[in-house]
């Protein structure tokens, strides 16, 4: 499955909201392996569908192991179902690259949703990991970690997300 081009900043696409999925199909698998393939490809933690330009409620989270190991854990139509605590620690995003700001989220998250198989999934995440599902889960309501921070740090960041922006736009003129 080919890697796929990582939609940024200012790409109307990362401001909409997804669609649950009804059926995984095989539109759906393939989905999930261009999330995987792509997510690997730029090393990040994690990547929503919109990201890659699909309107639907699928997400990938890499949790790192020893050895380099990464283990994808894929949900389709997740959602948290609990949250506790607080954790504010810095985030990034692979379609806002560059840019890292401290967001306050949950210390731990209960989500569900479905595998890939069609089976429910119930997942328990702490710390990093609960951050990053929040995270992607928020990408598919069309929300960006850079709308959970302050207006002075989003101000002294607007310079940068600007360049973003001119990015996104000479993306979407000559796409890949
Ligand atoms: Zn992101």
């Amino acid at each position: 499955m080919a890697v796929k081009q990582v939609r940024l900043y200012g790409d109307p696409v990362l401001r909409q909201r997804s669609e649950q999925v009804e059926e995984i199909d095989d539109e759906i698998r393939d989905l999930v392996a261009g999330l995987v393939a792509t997510v690997d490809d730029a090393e990040g933690l994690g990547l929503a569908a919109p990201q890659i330009g699909i309107l639907k409620r699928v997400i990938v989270v890499v949790e790192p192991g020893g050895d380099g190991q990464r283990e994808h854990h894929v949900v389709i139509n997740p959602a948290i179902v609990s949250a506790c605590g607080e954790d504010v620690n810095e985030e990034g995003c692979l379609s806002i690259p560059g840019i890292f700001a401290k967001v306050k989220r949950p210390q731990s998250v209960a989500l569900r949703g479905r595998d890939p198989s069609g089976r429910d999934v119930n997942i328990e995440a702490k710390g990093m990991m609960a951050r990053a599902f929040a995270h992607e889960i928020d990408h598919l309501d069309g929300i960006l970690f850079t709308d959970r921070i302050s207006m002075v740090k989003r101000s002294l960041l607007k310079r940068k997300l600007n360049e973003i922006k001119k990015q996104a736009k000479e993306m979407l003129r000559s796409p890949q």
